[in-house]
């Protein structure tokens, strides 16, 4: 049985890329990669679009909903 809010994992941010519509998306350290969108106030990520303030992000963690659902990575983890 699986929980209602799985526990998200943090996992350090990689690298950023853009998808083909332009929007973010986050390579995980898990092997995982993620959309990120500035849609507040689900959504917040009002830095997005400072090249220096993505460059500062790179290290730090972010949530990992696709590793609480046990999802299989998108390319090999990274350690
Ligand atoms: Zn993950």
């Amino acid at each position: 049985m699986s929980p209602v809010h799985p526990t998200l994992i943090p996992r350090r941010i990689c690298e950023f890329a853009r998808d083909a519509a332009g929007e973010w998306i986050v390579h995980l350290e898990c092997g995982h990669r993620r959309h990120v969108r500035h849609r507040p106030p689900l959504s917040n990520y009002p830095w997005l679009a400072d090249p220096a303030e993505r460059a500062a992000r790179i290290g730090a963690e972010i949530e990992c909903e696709r590793c609480a659902r046990g999802e299989p990575p998108d390319e090999p983890p990274r350690s």
